[in-house]
């Protein structure tokens, strides 16, 4: 019998908070037992609680901690498959594969984040236009129903199941293991180059510049306005090869890191972040994208933000959230201005925001966030006015033919859901294929109708 607790959970951006009934089983035998001890309740499963809103929390039946679902299964040197159960993190990868050559092959901007997670959100990183989503990278999962069937699912196997998971938000079953690529490298360190830019325009003109470069990603300074706006830094880079380390890092090209020492101990009162604090710290921003060095570990490459353990206490006890959307190329330029200007003309003081130009997407998932367009990702502390900004937001979204990432979503509303995801009935009629009774469940699945 695997015990339960009632604890209080969240996502990274403490917004909302929710009251849930927590197992933490240890093998795939304690999760058949949770779905034959739960006959007619909800089940959800959660990784490490890296999405931002209400995915991985439910008010109702029981939460899923999956993280001790840690272990290894195989690993092939020569083709780089690992197949691992779906709770070791990409940070576990890190540490153990790094000093044999091997990294994941896809990464978001932390690396506390379960394979499982990974494929519920099919995330994505810097490199989306050359690499693609984690389904590009995920050769098949196994993964527990509601009717107790543990099945595998790939593109050649159960393949409706296998393309909706990606996205599917951990709604139609738990994924107990998966068998991914890793990535072959020589050295963990990258070769890296800030590019300052002025505005909004020169912005974009670096991107389309840098665009034969892997890895690109911008910084912009959420307080620069009107002429300034979109001022910041595009930092693009490579995997370094072991002749472009210094001395020092050839002596050891496949170092991995500690973990940080760093930790914020408490939350922040709210007000800590305020226009001036956030004016400052942008500025403290700046100077340390400009001045990045040309050569860096992935841990500052790939992981700036894990440097401060717990760093959304940040934000104080009324938590934030990121709003994340992507706009199609077609009138991107001035679809993300108008957005932009939104913003700032709303009153909410964002924090930060991080651009990037996404590549196709895969007509294959239902669910999955990206496709070819801009993305921002804005962070905004809760506060009065912050709804009725976003829902207006989301509403220019549509009907600007994009959409809004649901791994950091907290305030969406169905209506305007139900536009952005035009392959959404496909994924509800395999939902209710393999999940007839809406056995999986979560806060957010209720909100947007992906499940009762
Ligand atoms: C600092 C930071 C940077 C980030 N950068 C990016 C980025 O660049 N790109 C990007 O795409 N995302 C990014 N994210 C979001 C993050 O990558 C995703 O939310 C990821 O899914 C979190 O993984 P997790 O293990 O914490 O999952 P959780 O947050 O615990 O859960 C996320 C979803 O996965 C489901 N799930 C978890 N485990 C399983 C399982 N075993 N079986 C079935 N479903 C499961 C849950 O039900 C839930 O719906 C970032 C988050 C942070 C905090």
């Amino acid at each position: 019998m695997v015990k339960t607790a009632q604890q209080t959970l969240a996502g990274w951006g403490n917004y909302p908070r929710v009251a849930c009934e927590v197992a933490r089983p240890e093998t795939t035998k304690d999760l058949h037992a949770l779905l034959t001890a739960q006959p007619d309740g909800g089940l959800l499963a959660r990784g490490l609680g890296r999405s931002y809103g209400d995915p991985a929390v439910s008010d109702t039946g029981v939460v899923v901690d999956c993280t001790r679902l840690d272990c290894y299964r195989d690993f092939d040197p020569d083709t780089g498959l690992l197949t691992c159960e779906a709770g070791v993190s990409l940070e576990m990868i890190l540490r153990d594969f790094a000093p044999r050559g091997f990294m994941p092959m896809i990464t978001p901007g932390t690396k506390f984040v379960t394979v499982g997670g990974c494929i519920a959100n099919d995330i994505h990183g810097k490199a989306h236009h050359v690499d693609g989503c984690f389904s590009q990278c995920t050769e098949s999962f196994k993964i527990l129903l509601a009717d107790g069937r543990h099945l595998t699912a790939s593109p050649t196997e159960n393949a409706d199941l296998y393309w909706a998971n990606f996205g599917g938000m951990g709604l139609l079953g738990i994924i107990t293991e998966a068998t991914i690529r890793l990535r072959p490298i020589d050295t963990t360190f990258f070769r890296q180059r800030g590019i300052t830019v002025p505005n909004l325009d020169a912005l974009f003109d670096a991107l389309d510049e840098y665009h034969h470069m892997p890895y690109s990603v911008a910084w912009i300074d959420s307080m620069a306005t009107g002429a300034d706006m979109g001022r910041g830094v595009l930092t693009v880079g490579d995997h370094a090869t072991i002749r472009d380390l210094g001395h020092k890092q050839q002596r050891n090209p496949l170092a991995v890191s500690p973990p940080s020492p760093l930790v914020l101990p408490f939350e922040m009162p709210s007000g800590a972040l305020n226009t001036t604090t956030i004016r400052l710290l942008n500025v403290v921003l700046e100077q340390v994208q400009k001045r990045a060095s040309p050569i860096s570990h992935y841990e500052g490459f790939f992981y700036p933000l894990d440097f401060i353990d717990k760093w959304n206490r940040g934000y104080g006890a009324r938590g934030f959230c990121q709003y994340q959307f992507v706009v199609p190329m077609e009138n991107g330029r001035q679809n993300v201005r108008e957005l932009l200007e939104m913003v700032s003309t709303s009153g909410q003081a964002p924090f930060l925001n991080v651009f990037k130009k996404f590549g196709a997407e895969r007509p294959e998932t239902m669910l999955s966030f990206p496709f070819e367009g801009y993305t921002f990702a804005i962070d905004f502390p809760v506060r009065d006015g912050l709804q009725d900004l976003l829902r207006r937001m989301d509403q220019r979204v549509v009907q600007m033919g994009g959409r809004v990432y649901l791994g950091k979503d907290a305030f969406l509303e169905r209506d305007l859901f139900e536009q952005m995801y035009p392959r959404l009935d496909q994924w509800r009629a395999i939902k209710a294929k393999y999940d007839p009774h809406n056995r999986f469940t979560s806060n957010l699945g209720r909100r947007l109708g992906l499940c009762d």
